[in-house]
């Protein structure tokens, strides 16, 4: 596969590590690949990073055909770096372009140019404690017309952003509201698609609580609103009575990354995971009985986030004193250590670039 190479030839000064933030910086070059029906994939190439120009009937303006992923490149000690299970990431997006009717990627060449691109734009990938470069890789519709259909033009893009460390003032538990009137996706939707509408759909339950001083809402199921599906944008788990429960991929819910390698290393540790139905009335009596001894959430941006107070109904539950549970941390310790190598992958998950 031969990919094009444009320079930048005005590249930009590159921002002090402790000024990164997230998705606010980008690197100088973006990597993007066509799709015509007919002709398949093509034309991939890595071009200076800027404006791009759509047809005003584009599809993706009018009918949110758009999908995307989010993984990291991360920096060791010896200055080489190194990804994280990258092809779970390529895979699901291809599961999501299905679900958006969408073409999807031969799974080698999504591969090859993720790695050709990062490996273009290596100096991005900051050095200090907690900073990675942050990859999102993402494909939309673009046909000329308004008719709704299969897509028959579609582009598929990554950039990247050089991100600061998520928990730079230390690991604080976080308080999330049970969102009791709007839904996320139900059964049959698109729950389980990475896709921009989903987001779309979810901002306004985020910014209501956010307004009551929550930082996220917790979803229930669509159908019953009664089980707990997951976290604004991360996968969620309960240890309780020294069980870790999570809920199950019914299909309303993101198979996270962090989710899966989370239960692998928990069941390495001896841990019983079980993957189920957890509904509301459930966990609260775990948490009046003190059973629920810990809560967090999982994802690419805060690896794992304990959550420290659960709204829901109007009344707060205190969950594990408010402070980091012992199993959250070593969750946290053991995933953060082999994504930036401190410590050894026995899983088999690291991909150096
Ligand atoms: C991306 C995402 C997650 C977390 O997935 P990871 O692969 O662990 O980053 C969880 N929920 C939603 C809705 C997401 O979009």
């Amino acid at each position: 596969m031969e990919i094009r190479v444009v320079e930048n030839t005005a590249p930009s000064a590159k921002p002090a590590d402790s000024e990164l933030g997230f998705g606010k910086h980008f690197t100088d070059h973006m990597f993007v690949m066509d799709y015509e029906e007919g002709k398949g994939w093509h034309d991939p190439r890595i071009i200076p990073f800027g404006y791009i120009s759509l047809h005003p009937a584009s599809t993706v303006l009018h009918y949110g055909a758009e999908i995307f992923e989010g993984l990291k490149a991360y920096r060791t000690k010896d200055g080489s770096i190194q990804l994280f299970r990258p092809m779970e990431n390529i895979r699901r997006l291809n599961t999501s372009a299905e679900r958006m009717c969408l073409p999807t990627l031969d799974e080698g060449v999504a591969y090859e140019t993720l790695k050709a691109f990062i490996r273009h734009e290596q100096d991005w990938v900051p050095h200090s404690e907690g900073t990675s470069l942050y990859i999102r890789p993402f494909m939309f519709g673009d046909d000329e017309t308004l008719g709704v259909h299969t897509v028959k033009r579609a582009t598929y893009m990554i950039i990247a952003s050089p991100s600061g460390s998520y928990y730079k003032e230390g690991i604080n538990p976080v308080k999330i509201m049970i969102e009791s009137e709007d839904v996320r996706t139900v059964r049959g939707g698109t729950g389980y698609a990475k896709c921009g509408g989903n987001y779309a759909a979810s901002t306004r339950a985020g910014e209501r609580a956010n307004k009551k001083g929550y930082s996220q809402v917790l979803w229930l199921d669509g159908v019953e609103r009664r089980y707990i599906e997951e976290v604004g944008a991360m996968n969620v788990m309960f240890k309780i009575d020294g069980e870790i429960i999570t809920p199950a991929l019914t299909g309303s819910i993101l198979p996270g990354i962090t989710r899966k390698s989370c239960i692998e290393v928990l069941r390495s540790l001896g841990y019983k995971v079980t993957e189920r139905l957890l509904s509301v009335d459930e966990l609260f009596d775990a948490v009046k009985s003190g059973r629920l001894e810990e809560a967090w959430g999982t994802g690419t941006a805060a690896v794992v986030s304990p959550i420290g107070r659960l709204m829901y109904e109007d009344v707060e539950y205190v969950i594990g004193g408010e402070r980091i549970g012992p199993l959250t941390q070593k969750l946290y310790d053991i995933l953060t250590g082999i994504q930036w190598g401190r410590i050894e992958d026995s899983f088999g998950w690291i991909d150096k670039l």
